[in-house]
């Protein structure tokens, strides 16, 4: 029996829902609307797309949206002062500097420079610390919408064997580490392989719940699948082109294969893509909350 997709945009929609109604209720009880501000240095088409769309899903769930385009001359100091602006604004909640920057900015001293309790990325030391030690206030996004997307498919976790593919310090790490955390939602025994892993399908054949990551089309053949398994797939790849003339897009996973013998799994697009943003959107709501109650 084909295994049942995870539709990410549904799950995306009905958690937006969710956050609509929250907004609106900090709105009439504290009269404070959630603002995102997000940076984009340079004109990188991906990223420009990537910034459009934050801002326009903040505007469509009544939130404030800032976006500050600056070009690709700019220097790292004058970056530096436009994140301490920000980081002084009590109408901006949550900041986000869009990546990859020009090669002449370095990117950690500016993510370093966000005020951790505005870094709805996650991506500061300070939160990074924060989610290892499971007293996360931002987990970061993609990785929140994976455990999310877990959760919501009705997948036990606690005792499961979950097996991530890919170790990457904005999806692979931090998705580990929450599978780990003694929480629901959680509590599994996690292994990670990346590519000096030894006979990598010996462990993904092992896992209940296989997360890949690995940025490579096809990584996982349907062999390498235990029957039943929850199969999330993060990879985004442009291969080839469609018949429009687009290109098109695949997961990591062989999913026409996969789906015959997971499940349940996600597809690309419409499984991990949608939540990302997603969680953008709740970790902005989240730290305008935060600052209403006054624990900043
Ligand atoms: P990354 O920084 O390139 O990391 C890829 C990881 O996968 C590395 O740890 C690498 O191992 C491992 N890997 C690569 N090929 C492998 C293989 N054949 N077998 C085992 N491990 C392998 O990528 P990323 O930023 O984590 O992103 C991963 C994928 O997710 C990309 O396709 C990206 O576009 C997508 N993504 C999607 C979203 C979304 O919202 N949908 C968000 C973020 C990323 P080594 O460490 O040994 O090199």
């Amino acid at each position: 029996m084909a295994a049942q997709i995870i539709d990410g945009k549904q799950v995306a929609a009905e958690i937006r829902a969710d956050l609509a109604q929250r907004i609106q209720t900090l709105q009439q009880q504290h009269g404070v609307t959630p603002g995102l501000a997000t940076v984009l240095v340079g004109d990188n088409p991906a990223s420009v797309s990537y910034v459009t769309a934050k801002g326009k899903a903040c505007n469509e769930l009544g939130m404030q949206s800032f976006q500050h385009t600056l070009p690709a001359s700019t220097s790292q100091h004058e970056l530096l002062e436009l994140v301490a602006q920000l980081n002084r604004n009590p109408d901006v909640h949550g900041i986000l500097v869009q990546l990859p920057l020009p090669e002449h900015i370095n990117e950690t001293t500016v993510l370093y420079s966000i005020d951790p309790n505005k870094d709805v990325d996650g991506f500061h030391p300070v939160n990074v610390g924060r989610l290892l030690i499971g007293e996360e206030l931002f987990p970061p996004c993609t990785p929140a919408g994976i455990q999310e997307l877990i959760i919501r498919s009705g997948t036990p976790t606690d005792g499961a064997e979950v097996v991530v593919v890919g170790r990457s310090n904005i999806v692979g790490k931090p998705i580990a580490v929450m599978m780990l955390q003694k929480k629901p939602g959680a509590n599994a025994t996690v292994t990670v392989c990346h590519t000096r892993t030894r006979n990598m399908a010996e462990h993904t054949r092992r896992a209940d719940i296989l997360i890949v990551a690995a940025g490579k089309p096809n990584a996982i053949t349907a062999d390498m699948v235990k029957p039943g398994a929850t199969v999330i797939d993060v990879g985004v790849n442009r291969i080839g082109f469609s018949e429009s003339g687009k290109a098109k897009l695949v997961g990591d996973v062989d999913f026409e294969a996969v789906k015959q013998v997971a499940g349940k799994i996600t597809p690309v697009p419409g499984g991990v893509g949608p939540m990302t943003i997603t969680m953008l959107l709740r970790n902005t709501l989240r730290a305008a909350e935060l600052a209403v109650a006054g624990r900043r």
